[in-house]
């Protein structure tokens, strides 16, 4: 059974201040964490102050990003381990805006999300569907080319520590998400790839979630999908009365 997960990523949005009284304000009309998960994504600077506004909450607060190495001469980048031993069990990597402005591709992003899971972190990992081919000795697949680099390497085990979200690009922040029968196809597409990577438990385990343009007015038919677990939302998540109108889509 796989858990139905609401997250935010707030992205370079908020002062400190705001992410904590943001919480502060929704922490106690969540639901518990066995009926729906529920996240949010801020700023280095943030998380530790969130972490504690969260205290006693189901809230989990993740980070929106961090580097491969566990520490070193690594100027600005942020370390799972040390994200790890703040309380930080989350971390979303390979967003399109890491891709697109920071040039980040599938090798370092791959790196990335084995260094989290060795680290503790589960990674929620962002991705098309651009299709690519699996080629072993008895057939040939199509199947989502980023899950295949993107989780190059894993085992099985390591497999089960990641989450996906499913973002098409033109639908983040434009306004125009992708229609609930295109986002289904994209994360069952994604759902397939994994179970030809790994295996049929790692496939039907895995969370995806949707994410490009959530709003409380499109959540419910996403949710609704039989691939669809979550939703990874933008700018309605930066709202704290609007994000409760996600977490409540069913209401
Ligand atoms: P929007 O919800 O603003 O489209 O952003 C989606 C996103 O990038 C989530 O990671």
């Amino acid at each position: 059974m796989r858990t139905p997960i609401v997250a935010g990523n707030w992205k370079m949005n908020k002062t400190v201040a705001e992410s904590v009284e943001f919480v502060r304000q929704i922490k106690t009309a969540l639901p518990p964490a066995t009926q729906l998960e529920t996240a949010l994504a801020g700023q280095p600077i943030a998380l530790t102050a969130m972490l504690e506004a969260a205290q006693g909450s189901p809230l989990k607060i993740a980070a929106e990003n961090c580097y491969y190495q566990t520490s070193g001469p690594y100027t600005g980048e942020t370390s799972p381990t040390a994200l790890y031993a703040a309380g930080i069990h989350h971390v979303i990597l390979g967003h399109s805006e890491r891709r697109q402005l920071f040039h980040e591709d599938d090798q370092l992003i791959n790196r990335k999300i084995k260094a989290a899971i060795a680290a503790g972190i589960c990674p929620i990992v962002c991705c098309d569907e651009t299709m690519g081919r699996l080629i072993t000795s008895q057939r040939v697949e199509w199947v989502v080319a980023r899950i295949l680099d993107d989780l190059k390497g894993l085992t099985a085990q390591q497999a089960e520590q990641v989450t996906i979200a499913y973002e098409p690009t033109w639908a983040i922040g434009s306004g125009e998400s992708a229609d609930p029968s295109q986002a289904e196809e994209g994360c069952y597409l994604i759902r397939q790839t994994l179970g030809h990577m790994f295996n049929e438990t790692v496939a039907r385990q895995t969370r995806i979630l949707y994410g490009g343009s959530i709003t409380p007015d499109n959540i419910k038919q996403m949710m609704a999908k039989p691939d669809i677990d979550g939703v990874l939302v933008g700018g309605a998540s930066l709202d704290p009365r609007t994000f409760l109108e996600l977490v409540n889509f069913n209401d």
